[in-house]
């Protein structure tokens, strides 16, 4: 069903879906702003594959709706994010410049960021877009907080090394403890540090 591509000389892009097993802006949500408008972290993460696999989609006919497979192209990713379907030239563009490199099989194991651009226009409509930065996330300093320029320091239980090689492993890049805490939305302190502890 899934097979990687990296031997192809090019891939085609997708076609939009709407299928939850892949990224999407709402996955970058962390909440909602004064005026009611959805507040969006930027991701960093390490390209792992690029694959050729399946995606659902709903086929809206005039009496009935039904799911439908589709045939597309994504890239996976080191740390445990969805798939992401290359369905834009803006993004595939941005990759290759993030990257410095057209050739799929270069792309494994380069660092790319993800933020999500408000209020684009597409099809008609305005959304909130996923997008990929077109330069590289800036190199990783062990021991400095890729989020807040902040020392990495001990906490209670945790030397300041494995918070570093725990942030890198879940995250791809070198968070602070602190920093860790707020980026664990949806998850408590205790599974972050659970996480923490089995990558150390
Ligand atoms: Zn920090």
């Amino acid at each position: 069903m899934e097979k990687s591509i990296l031997n192809n000389s090019k891939i085609f892009l997708s076609t939009q879906t709407k299928d939850k097993n892949f990224l999407a802006s709402h996955d970058l949500c962390i909440g909602i702003d004064k005026d009611d408008n959805p507040k969006y972290k930027e991701i960093i993460v390490t390209i792992a594959d690029v694959v050729q696999t399946e995606a659902t989609d709903v086929q809206a006919t005039i009496k009935e709706k039904k799911d439908v497979k589709k045939k597309v192209y994504a890239l996976k990713f080191k740390e445990p994010y969805k798939p992401y379907i290359l369905n834009a030239t803006i993004v595939r563009q941005a990759i290759e410049q993030a990257t410095g490199t057209r050739v799929l099989n270069k792309w494994i194991g380069k660092r790319i960021s993800f933020y999500v651009k408000p209020n684009e226009k597409a099809f008609g409509k305005l959304h909130d877009v996923l997008r990929v930065r077109p330069t590289a996330p800036k190199a990783a300093v062990k021991g400095v907080c890729s989020d807040c320029d902040g020392k990495i320091v001990d906490v209670e239980g945790f030397t300041a090394e494995q918070i570093a090689n725990g942030s890198m492993a879940k995250y791809g890049r070198y968070i602070c403890f602190e920093c860790g805490q707020k980026l664990k939305n949806q998850k408590s302190v205790t599974e972050m540090v659970d996480e923490m502890e089995e990558t150390k």
